[in-house]
């Protein structure tokens, strides 16, 4: 029976967590949120939080007014994410947050040893190493929710030896855009980028999958994880999201999981695991799924995916700087500043402009991330 504090309850992954929370009967001490007010007071009545956080100040001040009736403390800001993950009955913290703003949050939970269910990839991403490092330090298990990823974690089960793993095979949908090519993808609008053919998901994320730079911070994800160098993992694009990665090993037996495309199945594992409880995601009926088939990704017409596996191959804050302009690019992009392809120009821009450095400790980590964003809305307002 697990405690846990989760990060980000107001957003996609946060609200399909709380589902399986609620299926597993499990117990919730905390959850935090940016601005989304009314359902996070929906949340607090239901699940009876010790603590609940909004980042935004003046959200915060409101939602203490309006569950001032419950026994449920308001606090707002980093000091409340942190205070989140620290208390003292929370054994797991569910990292749902999109961005960076969930890397100091995860920091502190690992520095109390506590399990993280990680669905933050742009913590990995940027600060891969000083996490991992910090989590051995510490104790602390991470274990992925990201779908390939945790299809990945579920393949080595009783294969942990590293040296006995080939490669990594990380599956790819190819996003709403697959199959086009760069013309006609300068004129794919907003509207069109947010409708991903298998996952509901949140827009960043969503904007991330018809890139495919999602794919590319998967990729580094995946490195981070499980320590493996770029040459051994690999992206096959597989448009019906039913395998969710594979894993192949010295003996070339290749060992997938399957599924259907639903999020709660990862968010449960990494809850339950090392046990497997009853189900909260459908079941695969395999007599009714369409043929699989695998493809290599088209890194010319995507031209995201190739910034990231070079940024990949590279030491030093070259992914924190990716990832960084990438935010902010997307956040352009959703704010219908920059048209699609824009995207990956001014990620290159920023990768050309700042210049590299280590990635050792979390300032330095910070440093690379704000310097991104800066080099983006410079080249933008150019
Ligand atoms: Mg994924």
């Amino acid at each position: 029976m697990r405690t846990i504090s989760l990060l980000g309850s107001t957003g996609s992954i946060g609200r399909q967590s709380l589902d399986v929370i609620a299926a597993c009967q499990m117990s919730v001490a905390a959850i935090t949120a940016n601005r989304s007010v009314d359902l996070l007071e929906q949340q607090v009545r239901q699940f009876q939080p010790k603590l609940a956080v909004c980042c935004d100040p003046k959200a915060a001040a409101d939602l203490k007014i309006r569950v001032a009736d419950t026994d449920t403390k308001v606090m707002s800001g980093m000091d409340g994410l942190l205070e989140a993950v620290r208390l003292s009955e929370v054994d797991t913290v569910l990292t749902a947050v999109v961005g960076m703003i969930g890397l100091q949050p995860t920091l502190a939970a690992i520095e109390q040893g506590k399990r993280i269910a990680l669905a933050n990839k742009e913590t990995l991403v940027c600060a891969g190493d000083l996490v991992m490092k910090r989590a051995a330090k510490y104790g602390a298990e991470i274990i992925p929710v990201d779908s390939e990823h945790s299809a990945i974690f579920q393949c080595l089960q009783g294969n942990q030896e590293r040296g006995a793993i080939k490669r990594l095979i990380l599956t790819a949908s190819g996003g709403p855009f697959f199959g086009q090519k760069r013309e006609a993808l300068r004129k794919v609008t907003r509207t069109d980028a947010l409708k991903h053919p298998n996952w509901s998901m949140g827009a960043k994320i969503t904007v991330d999958s018809a890139t495919l730079m999602n794919k590319g911070l998967e990729f580094i994800e995946a490195m981070r994880l499980y320590q493996l160098p770029p040459e051994k993992i690999s992206i096959v694009v597989h448009r019906q999201s039913i395998i969710h990665s594979l894993v192949e090993y010295c003996d070339n037996a290749v060992l997938a999981q399957l599924g259907v495309a639903d999020m709660r199945l990862p968010i449960q594992y990494a809850l339950t695991y090392p046990k497997r409880t009853d189900a909260v995601a459908d079941e695969l009926d395999l007599f009714s799924c369409p043929p699989l088939t695998f493809e290599a990704p088209d890194l010319e017409s995507f031209p995201c995916l190739a910034l990231a596996l070079d940024a990949a191959a590279r030491p030093g804050s070259r992914c924190a700087v990716l990832n960084g302009a990438n935010e902010a690019a997307v956040r352009l992009f959703l704010d219908d500043q920059i048209g699609f392809m824009d995207i990956a120009e001014l990620v290159q821009q920023a990768l050309e402009t700042v210049p590299e450095g280590s990635a050792e400790t979390l300032n330095e980590i910070l440093e690379a991330d704000s310097a991104a964003r800066d080099a983006v809305l410079s080249a933008w307002k150019k």
